[in-house]
C-alpha cells in the first residue's frame, strides 16, 4: 500500500490562520510584532528565500524589513547593523539570511542576534537551551518537523529515529528534539559506514543531507515515516529532495513531499517564532 502523504503546506496553512488572531491581538495592544531580516550579496536562492518570508509575515500582519547589504559589505558594518535591531524595541525578530559571504564570520555574527529575537533558533544560547531539553526558540525546521509528526499523531516514544545530517540548523536540533520526545536516536553523516543498512532500522527517518534522491525505496523499513528536508534540483531545474518518493511511498508508511513538505512548516514556524517573541515582551502570551 502507498504511504500515506504529510501535508505541510497544508498544515502551515493551519498554523498561519492560528497564528492571525495572536498577531491581531498583539497589534490592537500596540505591539505589532515585527521580523527584520538582513540579506547580503545577490545569491538568487536567498533572495526568493527571504521575499517568501516576508510575505507570509505580510499575510498575517507581521512587518517585516528587509536589510539588503552588498556582498562587500564588512563584518564590522554588519554587526552594527545588528546591534542596531537588537536595540530596536518594533523588531521583535532578527534573522541572517546564510549563506554569508566567505569573508563574514558566520557564528560571530549568529551570535551577535540577542537570543531573545533570534527567532531562526541557531544562537549558541538557543541551540545549548534546546540540548538541556528546555528550548527558547526551536530551529525553525525541526521544530516544524515536530509538528508535522504531531499531526499524525506518530508514536515518537521508544521509536528508533534516524537523522541523516548533522548541520547545526538542522540535522543536530532535529535530533534534540527527537530525544527530548524520548525516541532512541542515531545521527548520520558523510563519514557514516553502511548508511544504507542504519537508515533501514528507523522508525522515523529524517533525510537532511542535500543531495537528489540519496534515499532509496531499499533503505527504507516497510511502514515507516519519512521526512525528506532537502532542496535539490533534478537535471531538468525541477525542486526534489534527498527521497526518491516515487519509489520510497510504495514502501513508507507516511512520507513527506519536496515541496509542500518541510518547506513551508520552516517558513510558518519562524512566524510563529517571531509572534511567540513579540507575545514574551508583552506579556500576553495566553497561558
Ligand atoms: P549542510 O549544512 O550542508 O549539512 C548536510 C549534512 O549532510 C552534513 O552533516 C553532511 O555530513 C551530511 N552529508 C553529506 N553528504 C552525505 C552523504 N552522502 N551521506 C550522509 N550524510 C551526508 O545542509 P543543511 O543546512 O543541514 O541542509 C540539508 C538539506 O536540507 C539541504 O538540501 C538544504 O537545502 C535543505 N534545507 C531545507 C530546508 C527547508 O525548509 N525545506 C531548511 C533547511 C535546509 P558532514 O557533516 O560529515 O559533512
Amino acid at each position: 500500500m502507498a504511504a500515506r502523504i504529510i501535508d505541510g503546506k497544508a498544515l502551515a496553512a493551519e498554523i498561519r490562520n492560528a497564528l492571525f488572531s495572536r498577531v491581531a491581538r498583539l497589534t490592537a495592544a500596540g505591539h505589532q510584532p515585527g521580523l527584520a531580516v538582513i540579506l547580503m550579496g545577490d545569491d538568487p536562492a536567498s533572495a526568493v528565500y527571504v521575499r517568501n518570508k516576508a510575505l507570509a509575515c505580510e499575510q498575517i500582519g507581521i512587518r517585516s524589513w528587509i536589510d539588503r547589504l552588498s556582498d562587500t559589505t564588512g563584518e564590522l558594518e554588519l554587526l552594527a547593523r545588528i546591534n542596531k535591531l537588537n536595540a530596536d524595541q518594533n523588531v521583535h525578530g532578527i534573522l541572517v539570511q546564510t549563506p554569508l559571504p566567505k569573508h563574514i564570520g558566520t557564528p560571530k555574527v549568529l551570535e551577535s542576534i540577542a537570543f531573545e529575537k533570534d527567532v531562526d533558533g541557531l544562537h549558541a544560547t538557543n541551540a545549548g537551551l534546546t540540548l538541556m531539553g528546555t528550548p527558547y526558540f526551536r530551529s525553525c525546521t525541526p521544530y516544524g518537523i515536530m509538528k508535522m509528526l504531531e499531526s499524525i499523531d506518530a508514536p515518537i516514544e521508544g521509536r528508533h529515529a534516524v537523522v541523516l545530517g548533522r548541520s547545526n540548523m538542522v540535522g543536530k536540533p532535529m535530533a534534540m528534539l527527537l530525544l527530548a520526545a524520548n525516541a532512541t536516536v542515531t545521527i548520520a553523516h558523510s563519514k557514516t559506514r553502511e548508511l544504507a543498512n542504519i537508515a533501514r532500522e528507523a522508525d522515523i527517518l529524517v533525510a537532511a543531507v542535500g543531495r537528489l534522491h540519496l534515499v532509496t525505496a531499499d533503505m527504507v523499513k516497510p511502514g515507516a515515516i519519512v521526512i525528506d528536508v532537502g532542496t535539490n534540483r533534478t537535471p531538468d531545474g525541477k525542486l526534489a529532495g534527498d527521497v526518491d518518493f516515487e519509489h520510497v511511498k510504495q514502501v513508507a508508511g507516511w512520507i513527506s513531499p519536496v515541496p509542500g513538505g518541510v518547506g513551508p512548516m520552516t517558513i510558518a514556524m519562524l512566524l510563529t517564532n517571531t509572534v511567540e517573541a513579540a507575545e514574551r515582551r508583552a506579556h500576553t502570551k495566553p497561558h
